[in-house]
């Protein structure tokens, strides 16, 4: 490198003027559509998410969900292939008997960590028989207090297969926000200091319906801080 080059003032100079330039021609343009004049130039914004979303492709992947059988109960047989496919080691199964001979085995537990999960979409790929699908058009929830927030349990995920059904693509993502806005008036309650994270309320009673065959619900566990992670 140069002694200019070592400088890095001639890229600190480009820089300034290349934030600068969008700077002044966005303002100058939004000033422009105020009045009424050049309304076919686009002027950038910033996206208001999530009161305002963009377009989603067919193809976008959203958070998980775990799919459901006609009795409503989960399909997944908790083989464990999806969890040996992440490359994220985010996806923690614990298998039980299922009470119908026909079908060998289901989740008594079944979480993903979304704080250590990339959205590479593998365990999807791996399922033999559909059990997991990533197309509820949900972004992974972006708040919480507590690592532990942020692990979907089995309850969630098949609670989602049930909202998709009834309400389509808005549905979970209006559950989502109803739920962070009940939660973030919760959290900041003064009458309520008990209340301390997202983990140590009550969940929305829906998700604790785990359809037929189903075991009790069983209170996430927080690996990083078993693991030390
Ligand atoms: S999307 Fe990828 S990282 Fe996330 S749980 Fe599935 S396989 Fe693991
Ligand atoms: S989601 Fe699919 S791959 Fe994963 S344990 Fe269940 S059946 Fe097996």
């Amino acid at each position: 490198m140069t002694l200019w080059e070592r400088l890095y003032l001639g890229e600190v100079l480009r820089g300034l003027a290349t934030v600068n330039a969008h700077f002044v021609r966005n303002l100058a343009l939004h000033i422009a559509h105020a009045i009424g004049f050049a309304k076919a130039r686009k002027a950038m914004t910033t996206v208001q998410y999530p009161d305002e979303r963009k377009p989603y492709a067919e193809g976008y992947r959203g958070s998980h969900r775990l799919t459901l059988r006609p009795d409503s109960s989960v399909r997944c047989t908790a083989c464990f292939l999806c969890a040996t496919a992440c490359p994220a080691q985010c996806i923690y199964i614990e298998a039980g008997a299922h009470p119908d001979p026909a079908v060998e085995k289901f989740p008594l537990r079944y979480e993903i960590d979304t704080l250590q999960c990339i959205y590479c979409g593998l365990c999807v790929e791996a399922c033999p028989c559909d059990a997991i699908r990533m197309d509820t058009y949900v972004h992974p929830r972006v708040w919480g207090f507590d690592r532990k927030d942020f692990i979907e349990t089995k309850q969630q995920l098949m609670h989602r297969s049930r909202v998709l059904a009834a309400e389509g693509r808005e549905g979970n993502m209006r559950e989502m926000l109803q739920w962070y806005d009940e939660q973030s008036r919760a959290v900041y309650n003064p009458l309520r200091p008990e209340l301390k994270t997202y983990t140590e309320r009550d969940q929305p009673p829906a998700w604790k319906d785990d359809g037929a065959g189903a075991a009790p619900e069983i209170p996430a566990i927080d690996r990083h801080h078993l693991t030390g992670k």
